[in-house]
């Protein structure tokens, strides 16, 4: 089977590039060019028949993910299948399934089994959380299981991987030189494999065997998402040397990847303060050769625990503006508990809402949603407003919660509405939906 790079090198438009084109409203075309350059991914795995399609990458709307999953302090199934379904139900383009409690392969293939999203994971979990509890001691991970691992987890479905293949002794050393950090390590998956390797005295096998992985990644035609696992934790430790070096590695793997025929994508990076989020975008892309760009956030204060949907928010429409490709949701629980469904509802709404904004400096050809509301805002068509809103439900309960005596304008002003004065000062000088002062 060919990869959806190998094919559009060839000159094929898929059915999954077909799709991507009809929901960003681009041609067939800039999507298969995109995808030969490996601008584009798609996120893929033909053993899912009825799964929705995502195109993530240069000249597209800027993408969410949410990521679910238990923990070995909270492990319910059904739990992590309804947020699966409100993750689905808010807009998230892509779900990441990171469950780290409980039968790992059952809640894997009860989320595939109901949602239709493009599903991700982290294969390192499983395979450090197994080997744990079957020897005591995650350390002695066994490389040839963790391959098989991740054989059987795209088997049942997944589309995309986040691997920690970028992280090798060199960014170790990094590390090591520079002095411990001010936030840690926080990367579950990329700060077991430290352990391990020192543990082992072994170089990271998802980076020796990296042509391993690209092929079975390939086998499925599933994105490989290379994986930040030194990113930074806090604002102080923000483009180090050792996240610098792991940022490096990834970006020589994601062109290696390329070349091998397989979907690839890179991750970064934690917590960066806002006035670094546009260089980290702009080094990523030039030193992976405009691979997609799947970041947290970022997170651009350390402070905001309790709002950090909030901080994560502002980061990530900065982060979208400079280029960015896929966001990872941060929910109001970030730092301090496992997210529950609310949780995700809020997670997925705000960071759409970051993307939007994002999205509207990225292309200013782009912007005729937020025209037709602002018209429908102006001329107080309350109903068409509607059409135009990101979360008109929320807007109706608030407005419908206080309404005013007059039914054209809002609570807000009353009978001082500006709307409305405005509109019968100037009604003679509109034409149409556009307003003659500057013909826009
Ligand atoms: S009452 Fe005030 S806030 Fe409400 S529509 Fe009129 S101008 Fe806007």
């Amino acid at each position: 089977m060919k990869t959806q790079i190998e094919l559009a090198r060839e000159g094929v438009v898929t059915e999954e590039m077909k799709a991507v084109a009809n929901a960003e409203n681009l041609s067939q075309e800039f999507i298969r060019c995109g995808v030969a350059k490996g601008e584009i991914v798609i996120p893929n795995n033909p053993s899912r028949q009825d799964q929705k399609f995502a195109g993530i990458g240069t000249g597209l709307r800027t993408k969410i993910n949410a990521s679910i999953g238990t923990s070995s302090d909270i492990c319910d199934i059904d739990l992590e299948v309804r947020k699966a379904l409100a993750a689905e139900e808010e807009g998230a383009d892509t779900l990441m399934e990171l469950s780290a409690g409980g039968d790992l392969d059952l809640v894997r293939r009860e989320v595939l089994a109901a949602t239709k999203l493009p599903v991700g994971n982290v294969p390192l979990y499983q395979a450090f959380c197994e080997t744990a509890r079957q020897t005591g001691d995650p350390n002695n991970m066994d490389v040839e299981f963790l391959f098989e691992l991740i054989e059987r987890q795209l088997a049942d479905g997944l589309s995309f991987m986040a691997i920690h293949c970028g992280i090798n002794r060199y960014s170790i050393e990094r590390l090591r030189k520079q002095g411990y950090r001010y936030g840690g390590l926080v990367s579950k998956g990329g700060t077991y494999m430290v352990s391990w390797m020192g543990a082992n005295n072994r170089e990271n096998p998802l980076y020796e065997q990296f042509d391993r992985v690209c092929a079975l990644m390939k086998k499925y035609d599933a994105v490989l998402s290379l994986g930040n696992g030194i990113r930074a934790g806090a604002i102080h430790d923000s483009h180090d040397r050792a996240q610098m070096a792991e940022m490096i590695t990834n970006c020589e793997l994601a062109e290696l990847g390329r070349e091998m025929g397989c979907q690839m994508m890179v991750e970064g990076p934690g917590h960066v303060p806002l006035d670094e989020i546009e260089g980290n975008i702009m080094l990523e892309k030039r030193m992976s050769g405009n691979a997609p760009y799947y970041v947290l956030g970022p997170l651009p204060a350390d402070s905001g625990a309790g709002y950090d949907h909030i901080t994560a928010a502002i980061g990530a429409a900065n982060s979208s503006r400079a280029g960015a490709d896929l966001i990872c949701y941060i929910t109001p629980s970030e730092h301090l508990a496992l997210p529950n469904e609310e949780d995700v509802r809020i997670g997925v709404r705000t960071t759409r809402l970051a993307c939007r904004i994002g999205d509207i400096a990225k292309y200013p050809d782009r912007r005729e949603n937020e025209k037709q509301a602002a018209l429908a805002r102006r001329d107080m068509r309350w109903d068409d407003l509607n059409k135009y809103l990101m979360f008109p439900d929320t807007a109706n309960e608030i407005r419908n919660s206080r309404m005013p005596a007059q039914a054209d304008t809002c609570t807000m002003c009353g009978d001082f509405c500006a709307m409305k004065r405005g509109t019968a000062i100037f009604k003679d000088d509109m034409t149409g939906d556009k307003i003659t002062v500057n013909g826009q």
